[in-house]
C-alpha cells in the first residue's frame, strides 16, 4: 500500500503510495468507480473523513491552489499543480508517475502545522512549482517548513534531448545529468533540492526511481501506466 511512510511531527503523517495501492488518477483511462474506490480505501488507510482527501487536476502548471475545510473544494476545472493547507486540516495528495511528488510541512503560530503538495516535472520546476508553494505557505504564516522529496525518474534514466538539457541547465543548472548509457539527462530531485535549499527549506530526499523499481508506475516503462500518490494528512 505504502512505498514510504513516516510521522513527521506530531500527528502528522506523509506517505508515498506503492502500486499495491492501485492507480489514484481519474485522468489515465481507468475507470472512473474503480479509481474513486481505491481512493475511499486510501482514505480508510489513513484514518480520515470519507471524500476528504484532496487531489488536484494537474497541468504542469506552477499554480497553487489553497485548502481548507472551511471553504469549499474547487470545482475540478481548477488546474493547479500544488495546494497547500493553512492549518494541516485537508489531507492532501498529488498524483505522479515519473514526475517529482513534493511534500511539505511547516509550523504556524501557537503549536499549529501547514502542509502542502506539489507536482513537479520539469515544466513545473522550471516555472516555479515549488518556489510558489514555499511563498505560499509563507503566506498563510508558515515557518520552519520542510520538503520530501518522493520517488520519481532519477538522474541516471531521465532522458532528454541535448538542446532539453542545455536550456533546462541554463535556469538550473543543477538538473544536469547523463543516463546510465551515457546520454543527455536531467536529474529532477537535485534540481529540486537546488531550489529549495536557496528558499532555506530543510529537505529530505528519499530516492527511489520510478523507472527501475516495479513498486512504482511509470509513464516511461509504460504510457498506459495509472499515478501513485504523495500524501499528508493529520491524524484524526
Ligand atoms: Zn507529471
Ligand atoms: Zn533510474
Amino acid at each position: 500500500m505504502f512505498w514510504w511512510r513516516e510521522q513527521v511531527s506530531d500527528g502528522l503523517w506523509i506517505a508515498f503510495t506503492d502500486n499495491a495501492a492501485g492507480n489514484l488518477a481519474l485522468h489515465v483511462g481507468d475507470s472512473p468507480a474503480a479509481v474513486q474506490s481505491r481512493r475511499s480505501s486510501m482514505e480508510t488507510e489513513l484514518g480520515v473523513a470519507p471524500g476528504s482527501l484532496r487531489f488536484m487536476n494537474q497541468v504542469h502548471s506552477a499554480n497553487v491552489g489553497v485548502a481548507s475545510t472551511a471553504q469549499p473544494a474547487p470545482p475540478p476545472e481548477t488546474e493547479i499543480d500544488a495546494l497547500v493547507s493553512p492549518q494541516a486540516d485537508v489531507p492532501l495528495a498529488v498524483m505522479v508517475a515519473d514526475c517529482l511528488p513534493v511534500v511539505f510541512a511547516g509550523s504556524t503560530a501557537g503549536g499549529g502545522q501547514a502542509s502542502a503538495v506539489a507536482h513537479a516535472g520539469r515544466r513545473g520546476l522550471l516555472d516555479g512549482v515549488l518556489v510558489n508553494t514555499v511563498s505560499a505557505l509563507r503566506a498563510v504564516g508558515a515557518s520552519d517548513i520542510r520538503a520530501w522529496v518522493g520517488p520519481s525518474i532519477c538522474g541516471r534514466c531521465y532522458e532528454v534531448p541535448e538542446k532539453m538539457r542545455t536550456a533546462s541547465c541554463e535556469q538550473l543548472p543543477r538538473l544536469y545529468s547523463e543516463t546510465s548509457w551515457g546520454t543527455p539527462a536531467l536529474d529532477l530531485p537535485a534540481g529540486a533540492e537546488a531550489q529549495l535549499e536557496t528558499l532555506g527549506v530543510e529537505t529530505r530526499r528519499l530516492g527511489g526511481c520510478t523507472l527501475e523499481d516495479s513498486r512504482l508506475f511509470s509513464y516511461r516503462r509504460n504510457p498506459q501506466t495509472g499515478r501513485f500518490a504523495g500524501l499528508v494528512w493529520r491524524e484524526q
